[in-house]
């Protein structure tokens, strides 16, 4: 029994009826909706076809490996929305991201044309001079490793995150930490463990309380995985919705300063009424009449 209404008890063993968990997700859904074309963005951010792809056991070649490591270095220091806009010019840009191609451009002609679409950001520049040597350290780690493929599947996400953003790594990649190697590592299906910052400040016990903010990264994964199960739907896609409705360029609704008015979750979550309550005790007394 959830002794709170709208709040997510975890005391259930960590499953949710699954209508009510339905009942969420449509929420969810139906606010995104409003604002953005939920399936098109799921698509374009690429993470739940990449996940799918990989489920069923398919090859992800070295050229898409290149792709998800040259989007990731775009998208760091500015917002992805308008790349993902362009990921059909992109692709034209990068040669469909073949290694023969990538190995003979110019970095200099990569970044003008970058630049040109929109897509650039303060260290385009550099990123595009990384492009070689990346490959070099992919085609290293593929003549070690037999594949990309092998190499990224074969420990933690976190720890081939290191492997290839740490600075004394022999698979460090260039214009790569381990933030940007994690976005890496999601276009290329691998799912990280830890929910994203926002994520769980959403799913946290202030807001939805999915999560009670007690829990070891694999536990809060594990609840939202559950969580998506119980309603029929693709955790990758429950996690890319719930950052899709904090994010500024996507949503825009549950950042640091929450639109609850326009957000069809507020049955579901503790903080328009926390909010209402603080309002209520700093609003000054009436006079006496
Ligand atoms: S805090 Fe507001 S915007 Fe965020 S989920 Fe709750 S009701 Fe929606």
């Amino acid at each position: 029994m959830n002794p709170t209404p709208g709040l997510w008890d975890p005391g259930w063993g960590h499953t949710m009826e699954a209508e009510k968990a339905r009942a969420l997700l449509g929420r969810l859904r139906e606010t995104l909706a409003r604002s953005i074309g939920v399936d098109t963005e799921l698509s374009a951010i690429g993470q739940v076809d990449a996940c799918r792809r990989r489920a069923q056991g398919e090859l992800i070649p070295l050229a898409h490996h290149m792709r998800a490591m040259i989007l990731s270095m775009l998208g760091a220091h500015r917002s992805w929305r308008p790349i993902a806009r362009r990921l059909g010019q992109l692709e034209l840009v990068f040669g469909q991201y073949k290694p023969a191609y990538l190995e003979h451009i110019a970095p200099r002609q990569l970044a003008a044309e970058v630049e040109q679409l929109g897509c650039g950001n303060p260290r385009v520049h550099a990123q595009m001079e990384a492009i070689r040597p990346n490959l070099e350290t992919m085609q290293r780690i593929e003549q070690e490793f037999g594949c990309m493929d092998a190499f990224v599947e074969r420990v933690r996400p976190e720890a081939v995150a290191q492997l290839l953003g740490r600075p004394a790594s022999r698979w460090k990649l260039k214009e790569v930490g381990p933030a940007v190697a994690m976005e890496y590592l999601k276009l290329v299906g691998i799912r990280a463990v830890k929910p994203e910052a926002h994520v769980q400040r959403i799913c946290g016990p202030q807001r939805l309380a999915l999560l009670d903010g007690h829990e070891t990264d694999e536990q809060a994964a594990g609840k939202l995985r559950r969580i998506a199960k119980a309603a029929g739907a693709d955790p990758v896609a429950l996690d890319n919705m719930l950052w899709m409705l904090g994010a500024r360029d996507y949503g825009a609704i549950c950042g640091s300063h929450p639109r609850c008015d326009v957000c069809e979750l507020r049955s579901d979550c503790s903080f328009p009424r926390a909010r209402t309550l603080v309002q209520q005790s700093t609003r000054p007394a009436a006079l006496p009449t």
